[in-house]
């Protein structure tokens, strides 16, 4: 009798998932998606970025449909490109703040989105969400301390450090760091911040400027790719030497369409830190520590799933001021 309620209450349990919301907020797309993880994707549906009220109006329209028809979701996870105030006790918490992007500074996106979905919702960067997405469910479960990388328009880090992404006094911006040029690279730069900081030598924009051509059209043996591997190798010996992730996810149109990128990054890491560093992962696991995203495209929109995922599993959702759903 006792043991056919508990079966009763997991039957119970099991019918009701744990429904969640995400828009993965991109430069040029935003990804709509509601489910409960990769294996359970309700829908999905891409929007063009183009002006703000616009871009946040369509998303909106999608997320009040989605309401209609699957009922309330738990919480809704945006992960944006950046950069994004997350201090929680900030007035301008959940904007985009200082992005290069025409129309798009200071930019309120998750208080906004918040409270016309009525539910509660978790913001942070596109990158971080993609990391703990890979964490939750992909190449990094069982891993506290990996990282994921982005190199397309711009170039992201999402740093996961024993099991929870980086925030102080902002949140980690790795794609800007400055690095120690190629000998003979004299490239100036195509960030409009930095000039020749990672992102202005490396990114997709970058590689064009350097070629005189679209990245898509080099081939692998186009002297560009050389400085794009110093400077992906500069990258990673940083991380390396900083955040210490066990494994390094590098994702983004640039490397998922350059495959020979992989192994000619790796050993560029290697050769770089000079066996300072002692450890399996740079010798024989080499190619299991730098790996394209095991998620694949779905990393970013899964990321915003597993930003709302994490949110809920530790309760600290921001909670919309207008609640019309909050269950
Ligand atoms: P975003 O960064 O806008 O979210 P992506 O990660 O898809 O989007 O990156 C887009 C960038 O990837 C483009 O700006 C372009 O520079 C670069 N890219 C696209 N296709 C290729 C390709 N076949 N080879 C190398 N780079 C490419
Ligand atoms: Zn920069």
């Amino acid at each position: 009798m006792r043991a056919g309620r508990r079966a009763d209450r997991r039957a119970d349990v099991s019918a009701t998932p744990k429904l969640l919301a995400g828009v993965e907020l991109g430069g040029t797309k935003c990804v709509c998606i509601i489910g409960t993880g990769p294996d359970d994707v309700r829908a999905i549906e891409r929007l063009p970025t183009v002006e703000r009220e616009e871009t946040l109006r369509q998303i909106d329209a999608v997320l009040e449909r989605w309401g209609q028809q699957h009922g309330p979701a738990l919480a809704l996870g945006l992960g944006s490109f950046g950069p994004v105030d997350l201090r929680e006790d900030s007035p301008t918490w959940g904007y985009i703040t200082s992005t290069p992007k025409p129309g798009w500074r200071n930019t309120d996106v998750a208080q906004r989105l918040g409270r016309r979905a009525g539910i509660p919702v978790a913001f942070d960067t596109d990158v971080n969400g993609a990391a703990l997405a890979e964490g939750r469910w992909g190449g990094a479960r069982g891993l506290d301390d990996f990282a994921y990388v982005t190199v397309g328009t711009g170039i992201g880090v999402g740093s996961i450090v024993r099991g929870r992404s980086i925030f102080g006094l902002s949140h980690a911006e790795l794609g800007h760091i400055r690095i120690v040029r190629k000998a003979g690279d004299t490239f100036a730069g195509v960030c409009p911040y930095h000039g020749d900081c990672l992102e202005g030598l490396a990114s997709g924009p970058a590689i064009e400027a350097r070629a005189g051509m679209p990245a898509s059209q080099l081939p692998p043996d186009h002297p560009a790719w050389e400085f794009v591997v110093h400077a992906l190798g500069q990258l990673l010996h940083t991380m390396v030497l900083t955040t210490a992730p066990r494994r390094i996810f590098l994702g983004g149109g640039v490397p998922s369409a350059q495959a020979h990128l992989f192994d000619r990054i790796r050993h560029e890491l290697v050769r770089s830190l000079n066996q300072y560093v002692i450890a399996p992962e740079l010798e024989q696991g080499l190619a299991q520590f730098i790996v394209p995203p095991t998620l694949g495209t779905m990393a970013g929109p899964l990321g915003a799933l597993a930003l709302a995922a994490d949110a809920v599993a530790r309760a600290d959702l921001h909670k919309p001021s207008i609640s019309t759903a909050l269950r």
